[in-house]
Formats: structure tokens, sequence, C-alpha cells
């Protein structure tokens, strides 16, 4: 891809459409970075950008300045539906995101992750085992640091470990793995895909480039990551928790096992009581791993010690505290209802459980039944309280919590001894992402140590 001199618009100034518009200007093109957001706002990144010769504006789109383009890359946060690139696009100009103009660049092996959840578990599980591997590795994408950003250090020999989420997948036309990774498709995004099928085709265009020598790990205990295997044309390798597969990963008294071929024995590679995770979901992340390394060539004992020496990534699932003999729990990633059902899925009962957010439009009828099983109560906070309240009411006690502080103080006055998690929507009504809600859990859990219980 020729880019020098060329006129290049970053629509978005997020992360990757800052290190996207650097990048561009460092191959020489003329590039403009647009976003609706106020100077004001962007202000912390607005001089470095002038320094090195890029145009901004903020504040909003303007038509003009996406016609006098030749490129135009677009940032993940920015829906594809803008009226700006619907009207440019008519004009036949390409459009792009940052995965896509990275993988004309990005030099060795691509393994990519998927999925609605457990992307940034596996990818970073994959990411530890191919280190543990001595294999030149570096990880991002969705995750930690832009694809962008890992094309200076890349080498041929070497591994880009990549989460790919669907909003990125959307922009991507050569991006081309060896190693694609579909964990599950389950509702999630709807607000911005329109429908399911949307959101499962987005995701789908992580093998639309593969061929015969390339591989696509699917989980076969999902129906749509499953039915994708129906439209890839690579190899297709299977992980399951449930059943024993021809090919690829899966569970046989309590071993996970890794096959490579229909013809070839079945290797243990380890207990699943020695991965360190909670939860069922995360036998499903380790089995996805296991295939993936082995597909990168990975031995099984490699993949055995650095699997259970990984830790639980902040925010999922993670420990935080025992405080008067209740454990608690942050779970703020949980941005949907099926990882928060998972979540749920993880500990006997006796939860405590914080609900709520900005909600995506979801169903949270389906939650009933295992809330009636394992809850004890449930703690709504934020602009999706009613909802929530209409669609679980009767299956478990409510409380109108309102705030996080509220609902941990409430909750942990009346836990006994069990779990407190907090789950399900997405966090920018009350948070500025799930990492800020993550982590004014945690100091609110942190603060009640030291203060008396009423139970
Ligand atoms: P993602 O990057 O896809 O959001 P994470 O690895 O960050 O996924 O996990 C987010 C949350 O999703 C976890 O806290 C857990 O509640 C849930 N989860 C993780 N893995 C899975 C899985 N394989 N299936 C369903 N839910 C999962």
């Amino acid at each position: 891809m020729e880019i020098k001199g060329k006129k290049v618009l970053v629509v978005g100034l997020g992360k990757s459409g800052l290190a996207a518009a650097l990048f561009l200007r460092h191959q020489g093109a003329q590039v403009t970075v647009s976003d609706v957001r106020s100077a004001d706002v962007l202000a912390k990144d607005i001089p470095a950008l002038i320094d090195e010769g890029i145009a901004v504006e903020a504040g909003g789109h303007g038509l003009l300045t996406f016609r006098r383009q030749d490129l135009i890359v677009v940032s993940p946060g920015v829906p594809i539906d803008t009226p700006e690139l619907v009207q440019v696009k008519k004009f036949g100009l390409p459009i792009i995101g940052e995965v896509e103009l990275a993988a004309h660049y990005l030099r060795g092996h691509v393994l990519a992750i998927t999925g609605s959840n457990g992307k940034t578990t596996t990818t970073s599980l994959c990411g530890e085992i191919l280190k543990a591997a001595k294999l030149p590795t570096q990880v991002g994408g969705n995750i930690g640091v832009p694809v962008i950003a890992l094309v200076e250090d890349s080498r041929e020999d070497g591994w880009s470990v990549l989460e790919v989420s669907s909003f990125q997948l959307e922009t991507t036309y050569e991006f081309h793995p060896e190693i694609a990774v579909i964990l599950n498709i389950t509702p999630d995004h709807l607000d911005r895909h329109g429908t399911f099928e949307n959101y499962a085709a987005a995701k789908e265009r992580i093998f639309a480039r593969q061929t015969a020598d390339d591989a696509l790990v699917l989980n076969a205990d999902d129906e749509a990551a499953k039915s994708a295997a129906a439209r890839a044309s690579s190899r297709i390798f299977w992980f399951s928790r449930a059943k024993v597969v021809r090919q690829g990963a899966f569970v046989h008294n309590g071993v996970i096992a890794f096959r490579a071929s229909e013809q070839s024995a079945a290797e243990p590679v380890l207990k699943v009581e020695e991965i360190p995770l909670k939860g069922a979901h995360n036998v499903e992340n380790v089995l996805a791993a296991v295939c993936a390394a082995r597909l990168a060539g990975v031995d099984a004992e490699t993949i055995r010690a650095a699997v259970m020496q990984f830790q639980a990534v902040e925010h999922r699932l993670e420990f935080v505290a025992t405080i008067h003999g209740v454990e608690y729990y942050n779970d703020s990633k949980a941005t949907n209802v099926d990882a928060a059902m998972k979540a749920i899925a993880a500990f006997p009962g006796g939860i405590h459980l914080i609900l709520g957010g900005k909600d995506k439009n979801p169903d949270y009828r389906q939650m009933r039944a295992l809330l009636t099983e394992r809850v004890k109560a449930v703690y709504t906070i934020g602009a999706a309280a009613d909802k929530i309240f209409t669609h679980i009411d009767g299956a478990v006690p409510i409380v109108t919590a309102g705030t996080l502080e509220e609902a941990v103080a409430r909750a942990g006055a009346v836990a006994q001894a069990g779990e407190i998690l907090k789950a399900a929507c997405s966090s920018f009504d009350q948070f500025e992402n799930y990492e800020h809600r993550g982590r004014v859990f945690k100091e609110t859990v942190q603060a009640r140590r030291g203060e008396k219980t009423l139970a």
C-alpha cells in the first residue's frame, strides 16, 4: 500500500486513531484527523499532532474535509454509518480501519482472536504461551497497544497475537491471520450493528481472506461460531468442553487434550483442575488457547506450564478481597448478559450481584432462571435499572441502589458469606469506561475494611 504523498483522513482520535495518524505521517502521507469532540476535550493530543504536521479538525466533521482525501482510516469507536462516511463511500473513496492499515505493513505470523466474550483473556493467555515458548511475540489490537503500533517491531519470524473486535473487523478487507479464533458469538453491540446477523458477519470477516493453508479455530459448543465453518475456506479446528472433537482441543476425563488431525492420537496437555482461572467459560478460553498455541508449534508441556502461571486479567472475575467472610469479585468487564451469566455460573450460589449501567438493548429475562438458582439479591445501578427491574422482577429480590457505592454498601451490609460480583452492562452512563468502574468498585470494597457489618 503506497501512501507517501497521499491525503489521508483519520476519523476518531482514540488510542488507535492517534497511533494510525502518527504512523501515516511517518510514512509521508498528508494527514488530517477529524473528531466530533471539542478541541478542549482533545487538548492533550492536539499539540503533538500539530508538531508532527498533522492537521486537526475538532468539534465535528466537515463533509469537505472528507471529500478531499485519497483514503479514510476510521477508528473502531466511529460507526460506519456516520453520515459523512456514507456520503464519501458513494464516491468510491476507500474507507478502512486501523487493523486493515496495519495488516498491510505487519511482518511475520498473525494469530487473531475474536468473540463476544473471552477475547482479552484468551489473547493474553496465547501471548503468554508463545512467549514461554521463546517465540518473538507481540500482543495488541483491541487490548493495550493498537496493531499499527506493533508494526515497527514486527519481524518475519515473530508472532503478532491480536485481539480483534467486531468494530475493527467491520473495516478489514485484506487482513489475513494465519490462525484465527472465534470464541463465541452471542448478542452484543446490537445498538451499533443493528441485527445479530450483521454482528456475526462482522466477526466472520476474521477468516474472509483465509485459505486452505490457514487455520480457523471454532467453538463447537456455540451455535453461531459453529455455523461459520460452512463459509470458511480454511482448515477448521474445533474446541469443545462437551464432546470429543475430530481435530482440535477437548476435555476428556478431566484432561484437556489436543488432536492435530483425525488420524492422529489425542495428546494430553493439562488437567482442567490445573487451570488457575474460575469458571467454565475460562475452560473454553484455555481450550481455544491450547488449540491456537499447538497450531503455532508450541509443545504441550510449555503450554501447560504457561497456563498454570496465568493470572486473571484485571476486571475479569478478578478477586478483590475477603472482608468479614464475604468474597468480593470485580467483573466490570462483563458488559453484556452472556458474560454476566457465565460469571454467575462460575459460583455455586450465595451471590449478591450488582447489575446495571448503560444498556445495549439486551434481554435480561434470559437471566431469570440462573438468578433464582444462584443469586441472593440483585442491586441495580445506572441507567438500565428500570429495565432490569421489569425483566427480572419476581425471579430474585431486587434492591434499587442507584450508584455503585450505595450498591456495595447495601450488599456488604447484608451479605454473610458469599460473593459479590458486578456485571452486565456497559459503563458509560456513570463512568468513563469499564476500567474506571472496576477501579471504583475495588476502592469502595477496600474502604469497607474495618467497617462493621450489620449482619
Ligand atoms: P472480552 O475481551 O471479549 O470482553 P474478556 O476476556 O475481557 O472478554 O472477559 C470479559 C468477561 O466475559 C469476563 O469477565 C467474563 O465474565 C466473561 N467471559 C470471559 N470468557 C468468556 C467466554 N469464553 N464465554 C463467555 N463469557 C466469558
